[in-house]
């Protein structure tokens, strides 16, 4: 059996960016424990940048087997009704208007999707979500989501819901999670459900109840390959993706 297709959303740096590396170039980039991540099951890994032409969309999610959203930048508030509130922080428009087709035409042609950190708050966005734009200014009484120092990663527990899907793959009813995220969940989509949380109350882990495998989590599986709910979230993702795919 050929191994599922999955393609993954990836970060863009404007050609403004003075990080040594974009060089006043305008770059798609993705950090490389992604690819080692899905490199390390059974897949077939595809860099999926962000267009700005949208009709190729139902095309390209008619041919891959599941789509991963990745981390990255901020999710541009403008897409659920807010002004953006000032900061130091990098948001992506396109990108963000983007991975809202691909999430829509992936759920309406039964595609698994799998959202991390970024990924998560995005289905959440294009189902009719909203986000805090910044837990530690909007957030009271919520703990450090991200360590101030490099590298940004913190850890905490979240308690996961019974009867979840997540519950199922990771078998367990708490998981300590790494934290590397200024953003959260704020208002849930009106079809989601809340599948993990931190011991602050801010959302860790949603997913779309039913058949459709559309699941995420606001922690990073992808840096945390040790763990074996990270790699039972993945191969879950994967074994959909090969359930769905009518050509096999
Ligand atoms: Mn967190």
């Amino acid at each position: 059996m050929k191994p599922p297709l999955i393609a993954f959303t990836m970060d863009q740096s404007p050609a403004a960016d003075v990080r040594p590396f974009a060089r006043g170039r305008e770059l798609y980039f993705i950090n490389a424990v992604y690819v080692r991540y899905l490199e390390g099951a059974d897949c077939l890994p595809m860099a999926l940048p962000t267009l700005l032409d949208h009709s190729r969309i139902p095309a390209l999610i008619a041919g891959i087997d599941g789509l991963l959203l990745t981390g990255g930048d901020d999710v541009y508030a403008g897409a659920y009704g807010e002004e953006v509130i000032p900061g130091q922080w990098r948001i992506d428009p396109p990108r963000t208007f983007f991975e809202i087709e691909l999430i829509r035409e992936a759920l309406h042609q039964h595609k698994p999707l799998f959202g991390i950190c970024r990924g998560c708050q995005m289905i959440n966005v294009a189902l009719g979500g909203s986000l805090w734009q910044d837990i530690a200014s909007q957030a009271p009484g919520a703990r450090q989501h991200r360590s101030p120092e490099s590298p940004i990663l913190t850890y905490h527990p979240a308690a996961i819901a019974a009867g979840s899907r997540l519950h199922a793959i990771v078998g367990r009813e708490s998981l300590t999670v790494n934290s590397s995220h200024h953003q959260a969940i704020r208002k849930l989509a009106p079809r989601l459900q809340i599948t993990a949380r931190a011991e602050d109350g801010i959302i860790e882990g949603i997913e779309l109840p039913g058949e459709d495998f559309v699941l995420g989590v606001q922690w990073h599986p992808e840096t945390m390959d040790e763990m074996s709910s990270s790699r039972a979230l993945l191969e879950a993702f994967l074994a959909n993706c090969l359930e769905r795919s009518p050509a096999r």
